[in-house]
Formats: C-alpha cells, structure tokens, sequence
C-alpha cells in the first residue's frame, strides 16, 4: 500500500443538514417551553422572588434552546458550502476494510483525484458504502470535492434511515 497522506481534506458528513433540522425544532421547544414555563409562573405565582428565581430557571431553558440553534448552522454552513461548490466525482476505492462496528461497517480508502496521490478513510455503513466494500478495489464512490476548502464528502443516495 502507497503512504496514505490524509492531513489535508476534511470530510464532512451531508446528512448532518437533517439532523440540524431536527435540532432546531428541539430548540424552538426548549425556548418555547422556557418562555412558556416563565408565562405560566406569573399566573401562578405571586411571590416576587418566586417570579425571580422561575424566570432565571426559564433564562436558562431559552439560553440552552439559543445554544441548540446555533451549533448545528456551523456544521450546515458546511454542507451547504460544499453542496453549492463542490465539484462531483468519483473516487476509486484502494483498500477497504470491515469493521465489527454495526453503524460502521467498512472503512474505505478512497483515492483523491489529485497529481499527488492522496487517500482519504470513509468509515460508513451505508449501502452503497458496504456494496462498494465488498466489491473494491475494483469499486468506486459518488463523492463531492471542494479544492478550494478541501472538504469533501461521500454522495450517498439512498437517505440514511
Ligand atoms: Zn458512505
């Protein structure tokens, strides 16, 4: 096997866009809950410091629901990045590997279309990935480059379940 030279591309997962949908709407709950919570106490409650230590508990729901939204837009920002100027190929796989991991499967070393030989591991358990396991080296897999950024990512086109 050739040196593997890996340092420079930064994989990134397309199927996070999803997961940071659901997040959101978890944290629109957190925040309404929060707001909600604080609302209802003042109908409640009549005490001042009462009402002062229920809206510092809700402060912090809204707080952590404020922090749910935002970390998952770092990780989509990517995605879209990548989705909007990448460009597509397809990327031999050299070597691949099983793996006892279930949600894993196969570990794929990929061949980047570069002047310089350079590999890249996709640890995966998708169809595609697994059939492309079991097929390599004579097997390829859809993917998206972006030279500029060095990310890339693994097309898969069957939605993870
Ligand atoms: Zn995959």
């Amino acid at each position: 096997m050739k040196r593997a030279a890996t340092i420079e591309w930064t994989q990134i997962d397309l199927t996070r866009r999803n997961e940071a949908t659901a997040q959101r709407v978890t944290a629109v709950l957190v925040a309404l809950s929060g707001i909600g919570g604080f609302v209802l106490s003042l109908r409640m409650i009549f005490d001042w410091w009462l009402v002062a230590l229920v809206l510092l508990g809700c402060l912090v729901i809204v707080a952590l629901g404020v922090g749910l939204w935002i970390n998952p837009g770092v990780g989509a920002g990517a995605v879209s990045k990548l989705k909007e100027s990448g460009t597509p190929a397809s990327l031999p796989v050299v070597a691949a590997h099983k793996t006892t991991d279930e949600s894993i499967r196969y570990q794929l070393q990929l061949r980047m279309p570069s002047a310089d030989d350079q590999f890249v591991m996709h640890a995966c358990g998708e169809p595609g990935c697994i059939e492309a396991g079991r097929t390599a080296p004579d097997s390829e897999v859809a993917a998206l480059l972006n030279d500029a950024t060095k990310t890339w990512a693994v097309v898969h086109d069957s939605p993870r379940a």
